[in-house]
């Protein structure tokens, strides 16, 4: 068995967190490959290192006094060194950084650093190899990570039977040169690392017990999800529910490794599995028709109705390609005979809303054109819902019951998600009258 385990910023913020993952990592032998993102927040006021990175680099770019900021990253790395009794050369460590600033700025260079130095921390105090990402993580020109020569650059150091660290965020290019991924992006490390070596799983450990069903900001306390499939998470995700960065999902993926989201803070909670196929687990524990609820605000919808254009051929492509014109991306068309309705986040058309209203109104000349704005999109996903008859009328009835009008309704073949649209004034009701009835009633039942 190999894990490939992710510590989140959160979860090696300061010497206590790191003795939580000491003990997290050598309560289980298979935990080979830790990844680590850089410090994170101690507490609400503190900064993450990246956040001071970034800063650092845009001081320095023009010509303002970077020390300050600069003082703050080094007392971080200073205090865990000297709470935790690791002899790393920090000095030595700075003024290699501080002399790579004046000579010649490389803000990838300097940004990485968090991930390193958190690297080099972790590994002496864990007694594992430390491993550079810049020697490992290849990236071609483009950008892209280049999977095969990654694993070459890997392979001679997993020879180790030492555990080995790596820091996530950032790799090099063919010249050498340090490149880093976008933001979170210690996620996609973790990932890349768990393909190569055939990971049993890919454990992503954070500040949350994995998924949970609902917003906590508008639920209180809500259930967690033990076990979502890639298909789900996608739902969840692409409609705004985040603990995971979206890249980091392709690469185990398509090696069917499953990804278990897990809290450095509450180690003992099993959180949550994400796999291509749960029906093992539901076996175990049949799914409950809803597994989680999400959603957003700010859409607008413009609607065009045009008698007999049902059967007018190219009608909705003209509609879109006005759109695509526009580079404005679509969320959701419904449509109804003779009627079409265009749905795009609101924030998309803010500087050109009349002038796709114009174009449309020229290339296709509707009877009638209305533009709605201030709507949500609720979406309730659950695998549990497949093929089970009276599902949606469920939901929908519950909306009903709860005096919340909807305008919208999606849902497609796979029958995966149902994506109610109401006024943003009815979605914190909407999203919590559902939690109440399928989570909460089945729950006391
Ligand atoms: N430290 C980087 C960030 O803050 C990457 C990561 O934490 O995954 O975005």
């Amino acid at each position: 068995m190999i894990k490939v385990v992710k510590f989140g910023g959160s979860s090696v913020a300061n010497s206590a967190q790191f003795k939580k993952v000491k003990d997290i990592v050598e309560s289980d032998p298979s935990r080979k490959f830790v990844i680590t993102s850089a410090c994170g927040k101690e507490s609400h006021e503190d900064h993450k290192i990246t956040d001071l990175l970034y800063l650092c680099e845009a001081h320095v770019r023009y010509g303002v006094s970077h020390e300050s900021i600069f003082n703050l990253v080094k007392d971080k790395y200073y205090r865990i060194k000297n709470d935790l009794g690791l002899v790393i050369d920090l000095d030595h460590e700075f003024e290699k950084i501080e002399r790579q600033m004046e000579r010649d700025l490389n803000r990838d260079f300097l940004v990485s650093r968090g991930e390193y130095l958190t690297g080099l921390c972790l590994a002496e105090y864990l007694g594992a190899d430390f491993v550079d990402a810049a020697d490992v993580i290849a990236f071609n020109y483009d950008g892209e990570i280049n999977l095969d020569r990654t694993n070459e650059l890997l392979e001679r150091y997993c020879q180790s039977n030492n555990r080995l660290v790596i820091p996530g965020f950032y790799g090099a290019m063919p010249n050498g040169v340090i490149k880093v991924m976008s933001r979170g992006g210690s996620d996609i490390t973790g990932s890349v690392i768990a393909n190569i070596v055939n990971a049993d799983v890919y454990e992503n450990w954070t500040d949350v017990s994995g998924f949970l069903v609902a917003d906590p900001r508008i639920i209180k306390n809500p259930i967690g999800i033990p076990c979502i499939t890639y298909s789900e998470l996608r739902e969840m995700s692409y409609m705004g529910a985040n603990v995971l960065h979206d890249d980091a999902v392709f690469p185990v993926r398509s090696k069917n490794i499953p990804i278990n989201i897990r809290n450095t803070n509450e180690p003992s909670n099993p959180g949550t599995m994400i796999m291509d196929d749960c029906s093992e687990m539901d076996k175990i524990e049949p799914p409950r028709a809803v597994t989680g609820i999400t959603g957003r605000k700010d859409y607008t919808c413009i609607t065009l109705a045009k008698s007999h254009s049902s059967t007018e051929i190219g009608f909705l492509r003209r509609i879109l390609s006005v759109f695509e014109d526009y580079h404005v991306s679509i969320e959701s068309v419904p449509v109804t005979v003779d009627t079409f309705s265009i749905i795009v986040q609101s924030k998309a058309v803010d500087n050109c809303l009349y002038e796709i209203v114009n174009r449309l109104k020229k290339e296709v000349k509707p009877d009638d054109l209305k533009i709605e704005d201030h709507i949500a999109l609720v979406a309730v996903v659950g695998r549990g819902m497949k093929a089970v008859p009276g599902a949606s009328g469920r939901f929908l009835s519950e909306f009903g019951r709860n005096e919340i009008n909807i305008k919208i309704i999606n849902q497609t073949a796979d029958e995966l998600s149902i994506v109610v649209g109401v006024t943003n004034r009815d979605f914190e009701k909407a999203i919590k009258c559902i939690y109440d009835k399928f989570i909460t009633e089945e729950n006391t039942k």
